[in-house]
């Protein structure tokens, strides 16, 4: 703030000057207009009147060359305002500091010019992402229903291949024959689940027991029935909402093998306490609720 007083004592110092200057400038080309005749009395000889001129000139001359001296080394002791003090519209910010916001209203103009035009920035930008992606739709779309499904197809063959590799010891995924995207998640010997896809998106899943049957009679895998077991029913449940829960669309294959991760989490269900109450069993039934990000077993009745 004190530079700024400064600054302003400063340029009403130069300013003042600058009336001098032209004070004197205007003297000396009035003189000059004026030329050796200028002066009224017609007693002095032609040689006087000429040095007069000249010593008259000399002095106006140097009252100018005294004043522009005065005047640079003003402007150079005059700190610069730095233009990011004015706003994000560079040197348009300092339209600002005019005191006749009234009479021109240039300012404000510029600002609300700014805004739009970074709002414009902003859509246009948002525009050309929706654009890029509905071309990069239509481009997938035009490749053939055949390619896609076998591309589909050997990225879930993928996916099923590496998940068995990853849980070798208890889990084990297989494709059901005769019925395309239906997959049987075998859980050691705890239990069996038959999990249905929409690409690469569960959409049913049911667990039922080992013994229990997996056909229909007519050979088709039965996707629907409950287990007849009251604890199976609940892992199911809890499996559909796990399924809600990891439901990434956009990133379809994460969603997969975290839903995965979560099942296979199962594998002791019979032979881990609660992480609550430490009991194995409550209202006969174990920890059916594992938790969907620790993995932790709880029963349904000690959930947090
Ligand atoms: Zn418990």
């Amino acid at each position: 703030m004190a530079g700024e007083s400064e600054n302003s004592k400063l340029l009403m110092l130069s300013i003042f000057l600058v009336q001098k200057l032209r004070e004197n400038v205007n003297k000396t080309f009035s003189c000059l207009h004026e030329g050796v005749m200028c002066g009224k009395d017609d007693d002095v000889s032609f040689d006087g009147k000429v040095k007069h001129f000249i010593t008259h000139l000399q002095h106006n001359l140097c009252s100018v060359n005294d004043n522009i001296s005065e005047l640079e080394k003003l402007s150079n002791s005059i700190v610069k305002v730095h233009v990011s003090q004015g706003s994000s519209l560079g040197v348009t910010g300092l339209l600002s500091l005019d005191p006749v916001l009234d009479k021109t209203p240039l300012y404000q103009q510029v600002l609300q010019s700014y805004k739009w035009s970074s709002k414009l920035k902003e859509h246009a930008s948002h525009a050309y992402a929706l654009l890029n992606h509905h071309c990069t739709m239509r481009r997938s779309s035009s490749i053939g229903s055949k390619k896609r499904k076998i591309q589909q197809n050997l990225t879930m063959e993928q996916m099923v291949s590496t998940l068995n590799r990853q849980y070798m010891d208890i889990m084990m995924i297989n494709k059901v024959p005769n019925m395309p995207n239906v997959y049987q998640v075998t859980l050691g010997r705890t239990f069996y689940a038959i999990v249905g896809l929409r690409r690469l998106l569960i959409e049913r899943v049911v667990v039922r027991g080992q013994h229990e049957n997996i056909y229909l009679d007519d050979r088709m895998v039965d996707i629907w029935t409950l287990s007849r077991y009251k604890v199976f029913q609940k892992i199911t449940d809890h499996a559909t909402s796990a399924m809600l829960h990891y439901h990434l669309p956009l990133k379809a294959e994460m969603c997969f093998y975290s839903f995965m991760k979560w099942l296979h989490s199962y594998q002791k269900l019979f032979s881990t306490p609660c992480r609550h109450c430490g009991q194995f069993l409550q209202d006969n039934l174990p920890p059916t609720w594992h938790d969907f990000r620790s993995l932790l077993p709880f029963h349904e009745g000690c959930r947090q």
